[in-house]
């Protein structure tokens, strides 16, 4: 068995090492005699499992005891309605910050529930520089501010966090969370699809801070009442229990390599490595901004996109996997998230090095 390097954008690469584990644990979990996954979500042994996971989570994060952390379904997407759905709380507007297609998404959704107000854009440098705080235009009235701190498709990353005063911040870390050290007191709400940087997909992680809970808008279906699940810790009805199990396993992994202070400072390295071979070629290019790089998609280009599918294709043959850019935008993405190792990055800077001498 050879392992390739992925870099898919998500479902992204897992841990080896959780992998493996998950395979030891598959036919019988424990000496129990089955899998985790043909077990009651109730019995004592998921529940064991479920509730490590969330005090890893916490002890990862920082998470204080004023957040629920809830497991869901329905990927970050469902999250676009759940936010204002809960988060109205009797208000009629909802701030939103545009920085690309995840927030534009976000702001469709919201559109549905209340009055939209964008707070700032990129939209006019063309998605290359976040809008700084000073450019804000916040509603101290509005019920909530929503930002998209990395946008994994741009890759263009939020390089501070923005401050909104008493209205909560929501924050849509899908692609970026676990990957550095971040404050969650700042935030109001904080959500994730999983399949990046937690584990497969079919998870979603929320984390909200209680007291903004218990006011929905009328006609929120039962499963879209964010009280409902944290007065039932994600268990009002069958969560995905494998995908909880597997996240699980990921924060342990996290753990053992020293946290997400550890994390980060891979993180940095590695997207620094990267940016500056970008940097260095005039065979390669990344327009954006230097500060808001994104540390976890890295989108780049060739000089001529008529060798897009070469590159490609050599790239696969060298065992460099999913290195297509998202298909709005074309040229290449590495996404390089927590479960991408450092050679990763180094077998693909010299890829890159050689595909540059035989072509440019
Ligand atoms: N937000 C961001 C920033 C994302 O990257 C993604 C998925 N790529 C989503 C939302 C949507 O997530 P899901 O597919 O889990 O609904």
């Amino acid at each position: 068995m050879t392992r390739k390097f992925n870099f898919s954008a998500g479902p992204a690469g897992l841990p080896e090492e959780v992998l493996a584990q998950a395979q030891q644990e598959l036919l019988d979990w424990h000496g129990k005699g089955l899998s985790i996954m043909e077990m009651s979500h109730r019995s004592d042994e998921f529940v064991s499992v479920a509730e490590q996971a969330e005090q890893d989570l916490r002890d990862l994060m920082g998470i204080s005891s004023a957040y629920k952390v809830l497991f869901l379904q329905g990927g970050a997407t469902s999250q676009f309605s759940m936010i204002p759905m809960n988060l109205l709380r009797g208000k009629t507007n909802a701030d939103y910050i545009n920085t690309g297609i995840w927030s534009k998404k976000a702001i469709k959704e919201a559109a549905r529930y209340c009055d939209v107000s964008i707070a700032g854009s990129s939209e006019g440098n063309g998605n290359i520089a976040v809008p700084t705080q000073a450019e804000l235009k916040l509603n101290p009235d509005a019920a909530y501010l929503h930002y998209t701190p990395n946008e994994t498709i741009g890759g263009l990353e939020y390089d501070y966090i923005p401050e909104s005063g008493d209205v909560p911040l929501v924050a849509d870390l899908s692609s970026t969370i676990l990957s550095r050290q971040l404050d969650v007191d700042k935030f109001g709400l904080i959500y994730a699809g999983a399949q990046k940087n937690i584990g497969p997909a079919g998870l979603t992680v929320v984390i909200v801070r209680e007291d903004l809970l218990g006011s929905v808008v009328a006609g929120t279906p039962t499963m879209f009442d964010y009280k409902v699940h944290a007065d039932a810790d994600s268990m009002c009805n069958t969560p995905p229990t494998f995908g909880w199990y597997l996240a699980g396993l990921v924060f342990k992994w996290l753990k053992a390599q020293g946290g997400v202070a550890a994390m980060e400072k891979a993180n940095q390295r590695k997207q620094a490595k990267l940016y500056a071979a970008i940097d260095a070629s005039d065979f390669y290019a990344n327009p954006m901004a230097v500060a808001n790089r994104s540390w976890m998609n890295v989108p780049f280009t060739l000089a001529d996109d008529a060798l897009d599918a070469l590159f490609l294709q050599q790239a696969e043959e060298a065992g460099l996997l999913n290195l297509q850019g998202h298909r709005s935008v074309g040229g290449m993405r590495a996404s390089i998230y927590n479960a991408v190792p450092e050679a990763a990055v180094d077998a693909l800077i010299s890829f890159m090095q050689q595909f540059e001498k035989q072509h440019a």
